[in-house]
């Protein structure tokens, strides 16, 4: 038998998360949000004043704009859709006596015009396409939302819900590559603030099916996503604390966006696991931050 005590369960006996009956789905406690909030004063600090508009989004975001990022098409199993109920009073009738026999209520909930965001730069593209071309220079966008991704796990870095920080880049090519490998350096570094072993190797998403084989094979041979590895839960796969994005014209044809010069923008994102990175503090200095080396709680601002 494994006597090995897991990172969630020590995570749950400390209460720095709160178990909800379901994987991946946590509250957290006054000292888990303390570190994260702490994290995100450190990424401002050390992104400096570069002007970027600052834009919060809710959990969820408008359908039609889900539907046109093509996120249905590369990665179906991991979106969360919000249905609610719209019927008579007969129908919530059937409802009640659906729930009292244990049997489906849920089938006669119908799709709302929201779905659950799956990454924090989805919402963005359309909005800002709906502004007209981008500045000359383009635009630089610091961004926050809560993600949802139907991946339950006991790992409790792999979360259903859980924040994304992003800097998102639009413009010519030159210019959003410059930022993307700008942040590959700077995140490099910032983890290295926070005394963490990093790693930076190149990655893909997890493109859905047969088809989808190739689409990671083709992210991979064009150098279109790296991330900043950590060990968490395992030395020998350490998890993604950030990613490192460029996403050639894709967002940039399908949202109409231009350059002031009238070219397809094109897009990079750079993302912070806001949860996973406050885990691997935890991980690394221990579950207490008040114990934490002096240097880490002098980065982060204590
Ligand atoms: P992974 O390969 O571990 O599934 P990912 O490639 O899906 O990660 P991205 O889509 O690049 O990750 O998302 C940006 C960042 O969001 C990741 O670097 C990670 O820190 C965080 N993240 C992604 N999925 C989760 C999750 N299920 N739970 C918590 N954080 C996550
Ligand atoms: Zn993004
Ligand atoms: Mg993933």
């Amino acid at each position: 038998m494994d006597m090995q005590i897991s990172l969630l369960d020590r995570l749950f006996d400390s209460g720095l998360l709160i178990d909800t009956g379901v994987e991946g789905v946590y509250a957290r406690s006054g000292t888990f949000e303390d570190v994260i909030t702490a994290f995100e004063g450190l990424i401002d600090r050390f992104a400096g004043n570069t002007g970027a508009e600052v834009i919060r989004f809710p959990p969820g975001m408008n359908r039609a704009h889900f539907e046109g990022s093509g996120y249905m098409k590369n990665f179906p199993q991991l979106a969360g859709t919000v249905h609610s109920f719209c019927g008579c009073e007969l129908d919530h009738q059937n409802l009640i006596k659906c729930m009292a026999e244990g049997s489906d209520w849920t089938e006669g909930q119908k799709a709302s015009d929201i779905v659950l965001t799956p990454a924090a730069c989805y919402p963005l593209y359309p909005i800002v396409a709906r502004r007209g071309p981008l500045a000359s220079g383009g635009a630089l966008f610091n961004i926050q939302s809560y993600c949802f991704r139907h991946e339950p796990s006991n790992d409790p870095a792999r979360m259903q819900l859980f924040r994304m920080r992003e800097f998102v880049r639009l413009g010519r090519p030159e210019d959003v590559m410059a930022f993307r490998g700008e942040w590959m350096e700077k995140g490099k570094e910032l983890m290295g603030s926070l005394e963490m072993p990093v790693e930076v190797d190149v990655a893909n998403d997890p493109f859905f099916g047969r088809a989808g084989r190739l689409l990671k094979n083709n992210q991979r041979d064009q150098n279109l996503k790296f991330e900043l590895l950590i060990p968490i839960n395992s030395v020998a796969n350490p998890t993604a604390c950030m990613s490192f994005n460029y996403h050639q014209d894709h967002f940039g044809s399908t949202w109409g966006l231009k350059t002031a010069d009238g070219e397809t923008a094109h897009t990079a994102c750079v993302g912070f696991g806001l949860e996973r990175i406050a885990l691997a503090l935890f991980h690394h200095h221990g579950l207490d931050p008040k114990l934490w080396p002096a240097s880490v709680r002098k980065a982060l601002g204590h």
